[in-house]
């Protein structure tokens, strides 16, 4: 077995395709966490003193996030959040206290927000109601939709400069695909790093890491992440998962053509000013074609009208003093 390419001194385990180059353990680690420094860097994805909300779904990705941005900036400045969907067998208690115990090592204290607290009813339940009702509206559209909306509340509510996801590379080219295939240009533009929608600026400080990187990383610094499939995995964007398995044979054929894909995006997208508009019955932001958000839309076909749209628990957390547990489940 040959020696690692940057250090020359430990042996390779890890080999990098698209850099045609193997690395040793250490190494591979403080490259990922070195790229991922890079692209923070490149779009000020995060500046000194920003305060950070990072979203953690306690899945490989979020844990390899968790690690990189902690080991770069204060954890004083960072909040990890976790989101209970309330789908049986997943996001488990053991879930969150194992996320929650990992945060802790690095400083970073873990706040814990259930859709049901936040909605009035919980991921499996939103999905019984529609069933009952007859509606075709998919559990991930629900999932999705009540996450990236708590995601932003709290984002909002603790007053934070940044909210970090941990898409990875793979998960980029792939919804930048879906939206060409649309012909979504806005929704194609919203992927650029740069690009300002309504609230607290979201960033993605993984989105040049591949998806077999993270899942390698995780790996070696053994993490305990959730390895439960959700129960509606069959559920799933089809398209996404097929384009997932078109993208990643692409890839083992002409290994570096996802980085070049997002790169050469980055370099042609050029996001504009975009225009925002209010949800007439809850106030959040919403695209400029709708006059109600799409979750009051999905709640009131539930039968919902005035969900309770609540991160009380974080209220009462406002400016008090970090340290100790602020929040328990
Ligand atoms: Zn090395
Ligand atoms: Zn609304």
């Amino acid at each position: 077995m040959m020696n690692c390419a940057l250090c020359g001194v430990r042996k390779a385990s890890v080999f990098q395709p698209a850099k045609r180059r193997a690395l040793c353990k250490e190494c591979f680690l403080e490259d990922v966490r070195s790229r991922v420094r890079a692209e923070v860097e490149r779009w000020r994805m995060i500046e000194p003193g920003d305060r950070v909300l990072l979203a953690l779904s306690g899945g490989k990705d979020s844990y390899v996030l968790l690690e990189s941005i902690a080991l770069y900036h204060s954890p004083s400045k960072l909040v990890g959040l976790s989101i209970v969907e309330g789908i049986p067998g997943y996001n488990r208690e053991e879930d969150v206290a194992a996320l929650k115990e990992v945060a802790k090592g690095y400083g970073v204290e873990i706040m814990v927000v259930r859709v049901k607290d936040f909605a009035g009813l919980s991921v499996h339940e939103m999905v019984k109601e529609a069933r009952a009702r007859g509606s075709p509206t998919s559990a991930c559209t629900f999932c999705g939709v009540a996450r990236r909306r708590i995601m932003s509340s709290v984002a909002e509510e603790l007053g934070v400069d940044k909210l970090a996801t941990a898409h990875n590379l793979d998960d980029e080219v792939q919804t930048a695909i879906m939206n060409i295939l649309r012909g979504d240009l806005a929704g194609l533009l919203k992927l650029h790093p740069l690009s300002k929608g309504a609230g607290v600026r979201r960033v993605k400080p993984m989105r040049k890491i591949y998806e077999w990187e993270s899942a390698t990383y995780a790996m070696i610094r053994n993490f305990p992440f959730q390895r439960a499939e959700c129960m509606f995995i069959s559920e799933h964007p089809t398209l996404r998962a097929r384009l997932r398995g078109e993208l990643y044979r692409l890839e083992r054929e002409s290994p570096g053509a996802l980085l070049r894909a997002l790169e050469l995006l980055d370099e042609l997208l050029v996001p504009g000013e975009e225009r925002v508009e209010r949800c007439s019955r809850c106030g959040s932001p919403t695209a400029p074609s709708r006059s109600i958000c799409r979750l009051c839309e999905l709640l009131e076909e539930l039968g919902m009208r005035s969900p309770p749209y609540t991160t009380s628990p974080l209220l009462s957390l406002r400016g008090s003093d970090r340290g100790g547990e602020r929040y328990a489940p």
